[in-house]
């Protein structure tokens, strides 16, 4: 079996983590480490898990093979290379660190000590995406030419807390979303980003010099270009991603999103189809290869370089709108 210590009391871990670990055959939560004794009590008690403890050094000292991350952004790095150091196996949050250079060192670290490490990018594990990159890898829209993303949500209220306010913990959407929509892009199109342009925008709900909104522009090697839209304000935006190739579009709706809904349609020139696809809970999926990586079964869904890409690509855009210049992205992996 895995047995799981959570890094941080938080809320995806709550709504989401601890039931993915619990749906595995050999997964269990062991304990929960908050920096508050009397939160990590509290939230053990609500989740039903056997220990909380207020330090790492109390809970890599259990007995637990395999840490998750989801504490505030800032502080993935360092609690990454300690459980690293640890031996144990690390799915860690994104962005993995506040910089590429932080994320490179914890993956490295990973590797130099032989644990499983992944990224935990939920989207790539969505039937969805999954169904969109079968479709373009069997060349079913002809050459790929664009894509475009929207990912513009409305923070819910019980999350506009460090994401809104602190600068220093990794607050800002770009942090938030982009690293998602980088990861998600890489995925479908079966390709990497080498250029992207940005505007952010303070758009009244972040403060402390934070983004809430962004539009990026992208270059991939292969010449695709897309757009992505990302943002915390924007209560009836909806969701969705499309490519378009040579030969077909496909269309989604709905889709980058935390659950296994939305639809897929694939436009070509005998007509419209709508995608079927497995509509497996995102997280449970991420989970079950994490475990089968640990098994030495393949690899996480989301890798750590995975992570680096991502989280170099939000540097890259962050950059870009500081500048008003198009930055190039080059992880150096
Ligand atoms: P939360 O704000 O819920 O939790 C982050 C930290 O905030 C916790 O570790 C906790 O610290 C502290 N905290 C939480 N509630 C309280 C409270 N009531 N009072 C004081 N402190 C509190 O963050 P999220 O769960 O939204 O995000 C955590 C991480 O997960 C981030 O890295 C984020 O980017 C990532 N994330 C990833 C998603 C995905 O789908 N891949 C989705 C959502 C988030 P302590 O542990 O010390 O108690």
């Amino acid at each position: 079996g895995v047995r799981w210590g959570l890094i941080g009391a938080s809320t995806i871990a709550r709504q989401f983590m601890i039931n993915a670990i619990r749906a595995q055959a050999d997964g269990e939560v062991s304990a929960v480490m908050s920096s508050s004794q009397e939160r990590a009590e509290a939230y053990a008690r609500e989740n039903g898990i056997p220990a909380a403890v207020s330090t790492l050094d109390a809970l890599l000292s259990r007995d637990i093979d395999a840490v998750y991350i989801s504490t505030t952004n800032e502080l993935h790095l360092e609690q990454g290379l300690v459980a690293i150091k640890a031996g144990k196996h690390v799915l860690c949050e994104k962005p993995l660190a506040l910089t590429s250079a932080d994320a490179k060192q914890m993956v490295a670290a990973a590797k130099a000590a032989g644990i499983v490490f992944g990224t935990n990018h939920h989207l790539r594990n969505a039937g969805a995406h999954r169904a969109m990159r079968e479709m373009i890898a069997a060349g079913r829209i002809g050459k790929p030419i664009a894509a475009r993303v929207f990912h513009s949500v409305y923070l819910p209220e019980n999350l506009q807390g460090w994401r809104i306010t602190r600068p220093e913990a990794g607050g800002g959407v770009v942090l938030d979303i982009t690293v998602h929509d980088a990861d998600t892009l890489r995925f479908v199109l079966g390709d990497d980003p080498v250029e992207i342009s940005a505007f952010t925008q303070s758009a009244g709900m972040a403060g402390g010099g934070l983004e809430d909104g962004a539009m990026c522009i992208w270059r991939f090697k292969s010449g695709v270009i897309a757009q992505s839209h990302e943002g915390f304000t924007t209560k009836f935006a909806g969701t969705g991603f499309e490519v378009h190739g040579s030969e077909g579009s496909l269309i989604a709706t709905n889709v980058m999103t935390q659950k296994p809904v939305g639809s897929v349609l694939l436009r070509t020139a005998s007509g419209e189809e709508e995608l079927s696809f497995d509509r497996e809970d995102l997280y449970t999926r991420s989970l079950s290869q994490f475990h089968a990586a640990i098994r030495a079964e393949g690899q996480p869904s989301a890798t750590g370089e995975d992570g680096i890409w991502s989280l170099a690509s939000a540097e890259a855009a962050l950059q870009s709108s500081k500048t008003g210049k198009s930055v190039m992205i080059d992880p150096q992996l």
